[in-house]
């Protein structure tokens, strides 16, 4: 299944990125794993993928014991400071940094194991109370400054998740404002290069909007069962 929903989704990329005069080759799956098991993440590596993402460290920590670095893992989840050194150990990107404190206890935890730890710093761009991520302006620039004096912080570009609705207009929105914000971080000097956005719902609109980095789980692994016991991977 994972094969077929992999051909589907790519053909649908190389659509999209027909259309919006991109090359696919500049833009990287993410393959969500959450819910599934390392199984479905060995199917999903022989059919191509090298990249997946998960959203709880206790489940990245799991599957990484499991797999080490056969993949490329991206933490893509809200993260909690005293978790950060279990990420920081397993994940070559993390895209959900949203404070200083957060960007420190990163540093430091690379630092103790010699690494340069590339981040994106999340921002709400849908004003959604249950979305995490930083809104306003200084908040960000003083963040990517912060970012840019500690050694082992490597931030490459920003991450967001649009808001929950089916108006088109709002997601796109969404998307152009991370876009626009990354270039003008850019001409403050600055050299942001990715763009984490879309998931299975609204990648095709993250792609024609700049997207580097697409999020994908349910097209690819199909419809999460929440009630499982993710322990069980
Ligand atoms: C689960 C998740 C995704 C993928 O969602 P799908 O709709 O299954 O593609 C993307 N980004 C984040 C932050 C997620 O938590």
């Amino acid at each position: 299944m994972i094969a077929e929903n992999l051909a589907i989704l790519r053909q649908k990329i190389e659509e999209t990125c027909k259309k919006a005069g991109r090359n696919s080759a500049d833009i990287r799956i993410i393959a969500v794993s959450k819910y599934f098991g390392v199984d479905s993440i060995l199917e999903a590596k022989k059919c191509g993928l090298t990249d997946f993402g998960e959203n709880r460290a206790q489940e990245l920590v799991l599957k990484f014991e499991r797999l080490q670095n056969e993949v490329i893992w991206h933490f893509i989840g809200t993260l909690q400071k005293n978790k950060v050194k279990y990420v920081v150990n397993s994940a070559e990107l993390i895209h959900s940094v949203d404070s200083v404190e957060l960007v420190e206890e990163i540093n430091k935890r690379a630092e103790k194991i010699e690494k340069v730890q590339k981040i994106l710093l999340e921002i709400k761009t849908s004003g959604e109370e249950t979305k995490s991520g930083l809104e306003t302006e200084i908040e960000i620039l003083n963040l990517v400054k912060k970012c840019s004096e500690l050694k082992n912080i490597k931030l490459t570009g920003l991450m967001t998740m649009a808001p929950l609705t089916d108006d088109v207009n709002i997601i796109r929105k969404s998307f152009r404002d991370l876009r626009n914000l990354k270039n003008k971080i850019n001409n403050k000097g600055y050299n942001l290069t990715e763009l984490s956005m879309g998931m299975t719902s609204d990648f095709e609109i993250a792609i024609e909007e700049g997207a580097t980095m697409i999020r994908i789980g349910s097209a690819i692994f199909g419809d999460r069962d929440y009630s499982k016991d993710w322990r069980q991977i």
